[in-house]
């Protein structure tokens, strides 16, 4: 995943000065987008990603007001320690680049949870910028009685270049994988009053070089060419990307690169579980697992906190660990993806995509 800044920006300062000065970086950046964007840049050469020059400014496009279904049937049911339980499970295997031994054993991981679920693979041989690599995205089924499906999806690879460190993306990879195994869980043997639901544990969403359109995304960029030609995209009525949202310290991002009204039905469903708080103080453009599925008319929300540890110190680094997570951040981003699926289950009719 790579990003460019549009809003605030990740700042050294005490929580109580974040949002003055978040508005005087804002105003900076009105002024010169180009160079904040371009330093970054530079900070970030050889960790994977980078970033362009600010595109959007949230401050023009407020979140569209819709009108929303009401809801009584409370929190939705989602077993936090059960999911940080797998989180750990996962990154015990250690690093898990893709074309290596534990990215094998991570996909067995998965679908050993998934026994008895109607499970489907889109495995293919990507051809990198490293050579061919053994690519395959994984999905889990779960019909409804509507007409439609909800995807939600998040990546399971790790960084490839940090491949002969201890690296292990407690948070990016983990934690979301982990996620999508505990939806699993609540979806199973339940008749849903709803659209299908289909998890997508996502595969080579890293970068093997240095982040690009052609070097990053290589399991949805495919998928994503099988969906349309086969008519599945058209059926898609939200797609909902999970990436870094265990971070102990959650504060999830308005993403200006998502659709905007399905970022207003996560920010409804936030607000009722009491959890808006740690969503949209910033906003920032991403690049992620969603482009693909944008770029073809689904409508799409990437879900994600691109603050991990104060100006994203944690991220792509061998400090990308455990403890850098909390079971109440797992408990907050299950609850609200799942309130997002039962608020899109009763809105009628979706915007138009
Ligand atoms: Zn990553």
């Amino acid at each position: 995943m790579t990003m460019t800044r549009t809003g605030t920006k990740p700042l050294r300062a005490k929580p109580s000065l974040r949002i003055l000065v978040a508005a005087l970086a804002l105003a900076a950046l009105a002024c010169d987008p180009g160079k904040d964007a371009a330093q970054e840049q530079e900070k970030d050469k050889g960790k994977g990603k980078s970033q362009n020059p600010a595109a959007v400014n949230p401050a023009d496009t407020p979140l569209p007001t819709l009108s929303f279904p009401p809801d009584s049937s409370g929190v939705p049911a989602f077993d936090a320690n059960r999911a940080m339980q797998y989180v750990k499970e996962i990154v015990a295997l250690g690093p898990r680049p893709i074309g290596s031994a534990n990215h094998k054993k991570v996909e067995d991981y998965i679908t050993a949870h998934l026994k008895g679920d109607t499970v489907e693979d889109d495995a293919f041989t990507a051809d990198t910028v490293e050579g061919k690599f053994p690519v395959r995205n994984i999905i889990a089924k779960f019909p409804g009685t509507k007409d439609g499906i909800i995807v939600i999806a998040s990546h399971y690879d790790t960084n490839y270049p940090l491949r002969n460190t201890s690296f292990i993306g407690a948070n990016d990879g983990a934690a979301t994988s982990a996620l999508l195994l505990e939806f699993a869980n609540q979806l199973r043997g339940k008749k849903r009053e709803g659209y299908s639901v289909w998890l997508l544990w996502t595969d080579a969403e890293e970068a093997m070089k240095s982040w690009s359109d052609t070097d990053s995304l290589y399991g949805t960029r495919h998928l994503a060419q099988k969906w349309q030609q086969d008519g599945t995209a058209k059926q898609i009525k939200a797609f909902l990307l999970a990436d870094m949202i265990g971070d102990a310290d959650l504060d999830i991002d308005r993403d200006m690169n998502s659709t905007q009204w399905v970022e207003s039905v996560v920010y409804e469903a936030a607000t009722r579980l009491g959890y808006q708080s740690h969503f949209f103080v910033r906003s920032n453009a991403i690049s992620d697992d969603h482009l693909p599925f944008m770029s073809i008319g689904v409508p799409c929300a990437d879900i994600i906190d691109i603050d991990y540890g104060y100006n994203n110190v944690f991220h792509h680094t061998v400090q990308d660990t455990v403890d850098k997570l909390s079971t109440k951040s797992l408990e907050i981003s299950g609850t609200v993806i799942l309130e997002t699926v039962r608020i899109l289950d009763k809105m009628e009719p979706l915007p138009p995509k």
